[in-house]
């Protein structure tokens, strides 16, 4: 159980982020549930969380703008005093082949998917450490661990989460903070459901489970690595995936 923990998702307005949200409040956190545009997506997953008797609140944040990611920080140690669980979860696709890929795209992936992540990262570190507990979690993806063609900037983005879990999970370790990544494969949620049926089709031949995941599937996964079952693994990437990076 995680009650009296106090743990944030970022971009869990919608999809995977709103069942981490709803797994941990489920489990006794007080959930704060991030999100950049979508404010009516943020009430139904807190009203969600509510229905369930559990608690959360909602703030805005564009993470990958370093002052306001400073900003929300500040406003949550300021009012809850602590943070837990930190979830990096908010992403963006911007997919393309690299010949054709502009600047701006490669830039606003890397801004938002590793650069939002390190600011949050950043911003809290000085909590984790006064509190020596905490759980990051970094959800990075399939694509940064085996790549994926169109997906340049976004397996960039996602790779690098990974070194950034492992440097941070190096630096962090002497006070007890345990720093992971989580990488799911391919998970039906609004990020996914653009693509083709016949896209999808060939996506599924290479899931060895032989199925789409659920974001409740990561949830899980993330869940536990949040809880007393995480306590001794950090510096890991757990792929939640049906067995496509085998
Ligand atoms: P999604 O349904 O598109 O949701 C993305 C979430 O990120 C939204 O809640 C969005 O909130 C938030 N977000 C985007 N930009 C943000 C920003 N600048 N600041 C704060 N929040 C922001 O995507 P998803 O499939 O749930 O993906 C969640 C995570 O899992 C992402 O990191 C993604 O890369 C990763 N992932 C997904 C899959 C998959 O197959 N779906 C596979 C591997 C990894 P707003 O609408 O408010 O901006």
């Amino acid at each position: 159980m995680l009650t009296g923990q106090v743990a944030l998702v970022t971009g869990s307005a919608r999809g995977i982020g709103r069942e981490i949200a709803v797994k941990l409040a489920s489990l006794g956190a007080s959930v704060i549930v991030n999100y950049s545009g979508s404010e009516a997506a943020a009430l139904e997953t807190k009203a969600q969380i509510e229905s369930l008797g559990g608690t959360a609140e909602c703030m805005r944040c564009d993470v990958s703008d370093f002052a306001a990611a400073k900003e929300l920080a500040d406003n949550i140690i300021k009012k809850y005093g602590r943070l837990d669980i930190l979830v990096n979860n908010a992403g963006i696709t911007k997919d393309g082949l690299l010949m054709k890929m502009s600047e701006e795209d490669f830039d606003r992936v890397l801004d938002v998917n590793l650069k939002g992540a390190f600011n949050m990262i950043r911003h809290f570190s000085r909590n984790f450490l006064k509190q020596r507990s905490g759980k990051i979690i970094n959800i990075s993806s399939v694509s940064g661990v085996i790549g994926n063609a169109g997906q340049a900037n976004y397996s960039a983005s996602k790779a690098g989460l990974i070194g950034l879990t492992k440097s941070v999970a190096r630096e962090l370790a002497s006070r007890g903070i345990c720093v992971n990544a989580v990488a799911p494969g391919f998970i039906q949620t609004d990020m996914t459901a653009n693509m083709s049926d016949s896209a999808k089709e060939g996506l599924t031949d290479m899931i060895p489970l032989g199925r789409i995941g659920d974001a409740k599937d990561v949830a899980e996964a993330v869940a536990f690595l949040a809880g007393v079952g995480g306590n001794y693994i950090t510096g890991q990437v757990i792929c939640v995936d049906g067995g496509m990076a085998i």
